[in-house]
């Protein structure tokens, strides 16, 4: 029997390519190194209550992955409207940011010294020559700005200083989530962009995970194979072409493998091993990891927003999700909530080394401190860890990824997909984007997914290709 395609990973990326190929007939073999599919978009449960890890939008300009997600769920893809504050300093702020409340929550006197540090900005720094993040928000937006509404909320994400953070990050990210186009909006009026104004936005009945279970299950049903618990180990190759994976123990042959997994792992698990320099650039790449806390509260209509991000710098928390807002079915019953904290944090760190019951009182005890509960009581919760959850854009990271894109760029039939699989700070849109790309390029097309990231690099690709 001819050897299989191989997906490593049954999250979004590892899903749609299997889900393409199913769809035409050709059966693959999807292996998940954990027990459930979905990867970090997956949905978890407790005692009824569904979590994301993170809240997870689906919101996508590419019509191919708007219709698959249409296809899979059907009338389970509901739209839901979206509000969303930022808690700094005790004061909630709209986001995207409005004049009205922003100038209210700052102050006369706190907004004419945000002008004047943008005036003095805009004079006296180029946007061009910024190579940090901080150095590109603070040349567009003024320090002041770049202090309330950038400083506490990104160190938190990255857990290094703004001065560490490339400022390609900001380039990619502020432009698509529009903060600093809000801040702008604040204090200068808007200018109509719509990026920054998605008010609904599309979101399964039951939470991200029914799209990837249903879509495991299509997998399935068309023949192919979703194999749980059966984490790659070690990827043999024959130079420059995948011959076999070894997973949960066992060998299986491959014809083509699509690899999701995080790109450093899929470096360190080649065999014969990678060149030094390409072992090098892999140990020079960094992940960070996150923790959800969890939290049963014995009351409903705790706060009308889907999220709040987390500006306090005395909070060690970076956002809060109320899942009732996201979908009623989240909730299973009347009168409560489900909640959850969201902490960043790296292998090293205190809280991650730490136990559970820790990281549960810690997210307890801020979510009192937020004010947020009000009289409400946690009655249960949950901790969930998620290894490998943002690849960290250090200053140079580009150099590494350069060095190991283009020594796998020379396999025959091995093609890396997806947010951790390349490395790329991707929306489930872009990763499910690469997985199905990798299906065309199968099939004799040219894609070069290293380029999926930004819309105008896709629509190069979709030249291109
Ligand atoms: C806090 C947060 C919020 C987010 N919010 C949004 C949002 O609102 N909208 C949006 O579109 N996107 C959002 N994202 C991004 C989205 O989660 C990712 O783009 C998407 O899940 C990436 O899909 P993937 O398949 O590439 O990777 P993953 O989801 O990481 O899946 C990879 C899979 O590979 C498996 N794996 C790893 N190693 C191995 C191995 N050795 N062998 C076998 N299997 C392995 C993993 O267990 C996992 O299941 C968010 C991400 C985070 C962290």
């Amino acid at each position: 029997m001819e050897a299989p395609v191989v997906v490593v990973g049954a999250g979004p990326a590892g899903l749609a390519a299997a889900r393409a190929l199913a769809g035409s007939g050709r059966p693959s073999l999807v292996l998940e190194a954990t027990g459930e599919v979905g990867g970090i978009s997956r949905t978890v449960t407790r005692n009824g209550y569904r979590f994301d890890l993170g809240g997870h939008r689906f919101f996508t300009k590419f019509d191919e992955v708007q219709r698959l997600w249409e296809e899979v769920l059907g009338p389970d893809l509901l739209v839901r409207p979206r509000m969303s504050r930022i808690l700094y300093r005790g004061r909630f702020f709209d986001y995207p940011l409005r004049a009205s409340n922003a100038l209210a929550n700052l102050g006369p006197i706190e907004a004419a010294r945000c002008i004047a540090s943008w005036a003095v900005a805009r004079a006296t720094t180029s946007d061009r020559e910024a190579a940090t993040f901080e150095d590109w928000v603070t040349a567009r937006f003024g320090r002041r700005l770049f202090g309330i509404f950038f400083k506490t909320y990104s160190e938190k994400v990255w857990g290094v200083p703004c001065t560490e953070i490339a400022a390609s990050w900001a380039a990619q990210r502020i432009r698509n989530l529009s903060l600093g186009r809000a801040a702008w909006n604040a204090i200068f009026g808007s200018r109509g962009d719509v990026t920054s104004l998605i008010e609904r936005f599309h979101y399964p009945r039951l939470g991200p995970g029914m799209m990837y279970e249903r879509m495991a299950q299509q997998v399935e049903t068309a023949g192919g194979s979703v194999r749980l618990c059966a984490p790659v180990e070690a990827v043999r190759r024959d130079g420059m072409r995948a011959t076999a994976v070894l997973a949960g123990g066992r060998e299986v042959p491959v014809r083509h493998l699509i690899s999701s997994m995080p790109l450093t792992d899929l470096v360190r698990s080649l065999d014969p091993p990678a060149p030094d320099a390409v072992r090098a650039a892999a140990d020079a790449l960094v992940f960070r990891s996150m923790m959800t806390v969890n939290l049963i509260v014995d009351r409903a209509a705790l706060f009308p927003d889907n999220w709040i991000y987390v500006h306090s710098p005395e909070l060690k928390v970076a956002r809060i999700q109320n899942f009732g807002n996201w979908s009623p079915e989240m909730v299973p019953v009347e009168g409560t909530s489900a909640i959850a904290l969201e902490y960043m944090t790296s292998p090293h760190e205190a809280l991650w080394a730490g136990t559970d019951e820790d990281a549960f009182a810690l997210g307890r005890r801020e979510a009192v401190a937020t004010g947020l509960l009000r009289d409400a009581s946690v009655t249960d919760g949950m901790v969930v860890r998620i290894p490998h959850a943002y690849p960290v854009y250090r200053i140079g990271y580009e150099r590494h990824l350069d060095v190991i894109a283009d020594w796998l760029r020379g396999f025959s039939n091995l093609q890396p997909v997806g947010r951790g699989g390349m490395f790329k700070y991707n929306n489930a849109d872009h990763s499910i984007l690469t997985g199905l790309l990798a299906i065309e390029n199968l099939d004799g097309a040219a894609h070069d997914l290293w380029a999926v990231n930004t819309d105008s690099e896709y629509q190069e690709v979709r030249k291109n290709g």
